[in-house]
């Protein structure tokens, strides 16, 4: 990896920048239009929104204002829990689709398990899918067996599961469940929401790198094939976060980082949602 313009290839052939712009809490209005111009501008393709965070309209405005051509872009939603089952979903990918001003879609993502309710959903991403209206379908927030109740009946497979994910919960049995099924795996909150960028140990590996705590967690993350979407408002942040194909971390740095894990959720479980 060795710049914020590569990608990985999706099972389905899609290609997908390997590092993204998460906007969840950025404000409608001025505050998203000026972080994705900052963001294109530093290098961002990959804007991850979704219906729940109400600022949909500013980043089909930001795009539209912006001069990359929308082929260069990778933009995902997602249907939120209350639009899901087969109708509601078809009707809210319409809703999230005017919203964006898109003709196409590049990834769309069932945003939690809902339980009783998300084969249904898929089955409403599949015929989107196939009239080509999305580029390619994946899950969020999907623990091993909602993987596996879902491949045992899909017709399409997802592309992606994205979920919390990041060095307090690593999440190493799940991402091994993914690769064996060829579904890549993206991870919100990749830095924990700025938690713990005080802990020693990435302290004294990025004083060897010349690099930030909050850069070396997002280069664990790309070593690892682990798509991140760091949010930020902050100009100074959103490059500092872009600026992560300039160094590597050694098997031992990542092996150090990897024994951070605690399987700390800070986040729902999807097990038990509410919402
Ligand atoms: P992040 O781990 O990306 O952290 C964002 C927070 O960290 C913000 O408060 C930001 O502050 C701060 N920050 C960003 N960069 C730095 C830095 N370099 N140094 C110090 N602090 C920094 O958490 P998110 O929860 O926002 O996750 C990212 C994205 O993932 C979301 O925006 C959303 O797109 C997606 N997501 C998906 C979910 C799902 O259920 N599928 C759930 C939650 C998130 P500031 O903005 O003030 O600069």
């Amino acid at each position: 990896m060795k710049s914020i313009f590569d990608k990985v290839k999706l099972h389905n052939g899609v290609e997908m920048p390997v590092l993204g712009l998460g906007v969840y809490k950025v404000e409608e209005g001025t505050q998203i239009e000026e972080t994705i111009h900052s963001a294109l501008d530093y290098g961002y393709r990959l804007i991850d929104t979704a219906s729940f965070y109400q600022n949909e309209d500013g980043v089909g405005r930001a795009i539209r204002n912006s001069s990359i051509p929308r082929e260069e872009l990778f933009i995902t939603t997602k249907v939120w829990n209350s639009e899901q089952g087969y109708d509601n979903t078809l009707r809210a990918f319409d809703e999230s689709m005017e919203r964006l001003g898109l003709e196409y879609l590049d990834l769309y993502l069932v945003h939690w398990p809902v339980k009783g309710m998300y084969l249904q959903t898929w089955r409403a991403l599949e015929k989107l899918y196939k009239e080509g209206r999305v580029k390619a379908i994946g899950v969020s927030n999907f623990k091993i067996h909602h993987l596996q109740d879902l491949l045992s009946h899909c017709v399409e497979r997802p592309v992606i599961n994205q979920v919390e994910l990041h060095p307090l919960l690593a999440q190493t049995e799940l991402r091994n469940f993914c690769r064996q099924n060829e579904i890549k795996v993206e991870a919100w909150s990749p830095l924990s929401r700025g938690r713990f960028l005080d802990e020693p140990v990435l302290g004294s590996i990025s004083d060897r790198h010349g690099k930030t705590p909050a850069q070396v967690i997002l280069r664990w993350h790309l070593q690892h094939e682990i798509i991140p979407i760091p949010k930020s408002v902050t100009t100074s942040r959103l490059k500092e976060n872009a600026e992560v194909f300039d160094f590597k971390l050694s098997q031992q740095e990542m092996a150090e980082i990897d024994g951070l894990n605690k399987d700390q959720r800070f986040g729902a479980d999807p097990d038990h949602i509410d919402f």
